[in-house]
């Protein structure tokens, strides 16, 4: 089936000329009114004006309303993203925002006291993940990166006096701390000549149902736009409150709707992944930036007090600073896409942050709203579309994420035997017993695979499932290994040669900062994965 992410991976479909309207039509859409300044808005208003210039686009957002200040951990697709489509410079972003490398995800989680690992790499299964499982009894060793991860090494490394790095053959992603990202955005549409205006909009005027006539500031001030973006994160002001649109609640797959956030030191040592952590009433990240590690205790308050979460946390992580606390609801809107207005970001939908999805989501809708607006309302004619397929991703994407609540089995608590027992799975059930009929799923034959594809929408492909089903353990029945085990053991060896002279996280970025033109080279470079030649994969 169609899919958003691989209709947006094919770089060609990008790099077409984009419309422009006619200079006497009086249906022309020139003015984009951005409503909220956090990482959706700028995101937003930087990927229109970079692609189309003539558009006159404006951030409306209120400085008496602070943006989420969350949202760290990324996906690959946003280093092309951010470089590539927005146009934004390595050594800059580095020297404002000063990002850390992040490999995949690590998830202690499951059965296994060494927990899993989700990097990036998966789909290579280069190790392989069947010879892992027969030698160590978990997936651990499945992929160069797993490795990396279980070593906290990045794939960069001294020989003789030369630095030699993998980075630029090996998917990463990046930690971004969102006060300095949201300035830097800032500081940079400024540059651009998009426009800003500070006004808390108080009355959203309709004209009809389906079309948004002005909107009007508290101070009285009138603002006039042909296209307006809703930015304005869980307050939704233009889809969800003014145009009512109905809102599709996950909560029966996904019961967290609290957040208790801090900081701690790290000691200089810069994990290159996220950590997910299970914890009594829901799970914990730990973000690495290169000042401290973040934190957040993801919960359900129906579970636990909001006191007893953040004493979980400080017993957890001794030293943390004093618990801050974030609401949030799961699910989606009806419609992201009504007349003159799209809601992008926590405004249209959100879920928790298990698989760092947000970011990736928002540079997805970025890009289709990029690519398919309209130059006059005489061509509009897409929105149907637009707003089912993003909604099936999101149902997809809220599927997988309910798959890591169903089957961890690492704690006993109520909290988890609900999970267990009652968590929603049905829109991904097809998936899952094929899995436990034959795994990895990866490795089944073509025709399995495509049923399996057709069957259900999945959000990323197979081996995302594979990942996290093997890595919870869940009982199946593995597929035979195709090579004798010393094979394996071979290419373990050579893969682990490659981890023990890897360097650390903080001595890789310490060199890439004494020599920026390799920041350049890893993102410029003809050869890299995320070379300005290759296409944009957002999986
Ligand atoms: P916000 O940052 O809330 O911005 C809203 C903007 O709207 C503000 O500028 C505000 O001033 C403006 N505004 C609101 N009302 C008005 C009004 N009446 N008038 C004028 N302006 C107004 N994403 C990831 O990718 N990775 C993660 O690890 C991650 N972790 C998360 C953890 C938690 C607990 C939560 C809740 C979210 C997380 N996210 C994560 C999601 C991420 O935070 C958001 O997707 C991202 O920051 C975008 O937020 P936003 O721009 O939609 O909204």
């Amino acid at each position: 089936g169609w899919d958003p992410l691989t209709f947006l991976r094919d770089r060609e479909r990008t790099s077409r000329p984009l419309a422009r309207p006619v200079d006497d039509d009086p249906n022309a859409i020139r003015r984009i009114g951005v409503i909220g300044g956090g990482t959706a808005g700028y995101l937003t208003a930087l990927a229109l004006k970079a692609r189309r210039p003539w558009l006159d686009v404006t951030v409306v957002e209120s400085s008496s309303i602070p943006v989420i200040g969350v949202g760290e951990s990324t996906v690959q697709s946003i280093v092309p993203f951010l470089h590539h489509y927005v146009g934004i410079d390595p050594v800059e972003l580095y020297r404002r925002v000063q990002p850390t490398w992040k490999l995949g995800i690590r998830f202690d989680w499951g059965p296994d006291p060494a927990g899993f690992m989700a990097p990036f790499d998966w789909s290579a299964n280069s190790v392989g993940m069947l010879g892992s499982l027969a030698t160590q009894g978990n997936i651990n060793a499945f992929t160069l990166q797993s490795l990396l991860m279980a070593a906290d090494r990045t794939p960069v490394y001294r020989v003789d006096d030369r630095l030699v790095s993998l980075m630029p053959y090996l998917p990463f992603s990046y930690h971004l701390d969102n006060q300095p990202l949201v300035a830097f955005l800032t500081d940079l549409a400024r540059g651009r000549g998009i426009g800003y205006v500070d006004a808390k909009i108080a009355d959203v005027v309709l004209r009809g149902d389906e079309w948004v006539d002005h909107l009007r500031a508290d101070d009285g001030r009138r603002l006039d736009f042909d296209f307006y973006v809703d930015c304005t994160g869980f307050r939704s002001m233009l889809l969800g409150t003014a145009m009512r649109t109905p809102f599709h609640s996950y909560a029966d797959s996904l019961v967290n709707d609290s957040a208790v956030i801090g900081n701690v030191g790290h000691g200089g040592l810069l994990k290159p992944y996220t950590t997910a952590s299970t914890m009594n009433a829901g799970w914990c990240w730990t973000i690495p930036t290169v000042p401290s590690d973040h934190l957040g205790y993801v919960y359900c308050s129906a579970a636990i007090s909001d006191e007893r979460a953040a004493e979980e946390l400080a017993g957890r992580f001794p030293g943390v600073t004093a618990p801050e606390f974030v609401r949030f609801r799961t699910g989606r809107h009806a419609r992201a896409w009504r007349g003159n207005v799209m809601a992008i970001g926590n405004s249209y939908a959100f879920v928790e942050p298990l698989q760092s999805s947000s970011l990736l989501m928002i540079t997805l809708m970025v890009m289709m709203l990029t690519q398919t607006l309209p130059a006059s309302w005489d061509d509009a004619g897409t929105r149907t579309a637009f707003n089912m397929s993003i909604a099936k991703k999101w149902d997809a994407l809220r599927w997988f994420i309910a798959v890591h609540y169903r089957y961890n089995t690492r704690l006993d608590t109520p909290y988890w035997r609900d999970a267990r027992a009652n968590v929603e799975v049905s829109g991904i059930e097809p998936l899952v017993e094929a899995y436990v009929e034959g795994a990895p799923l990866q490795l089944r034959d073509a025709y399995t695979r495509g049923a399996v594809r057709a069957a259900v929408r999945t959000f990323y492909d197979l081996q995302a499932y594979d990942c996290v089903l093997a890595g919870q353990k869940l009982p199946a029945r593995m597929m035979p290994m195709a090579e004798d085990v010393e094979t394996w053991r071979e290419r373990k060896r050579a893969a682990d040669s490659l981890v023990t002279r890897a360097l650390p996280q903080h001595e890789a970025l310490a060199a890439y900062h004494e020599h920026p033109s390799l920041h350049k080279e890893l993102i410029d470079g003809a050869d890299s994965w995320t070379g300005p030649r290759q296409p944009i994969r957002l999986v």
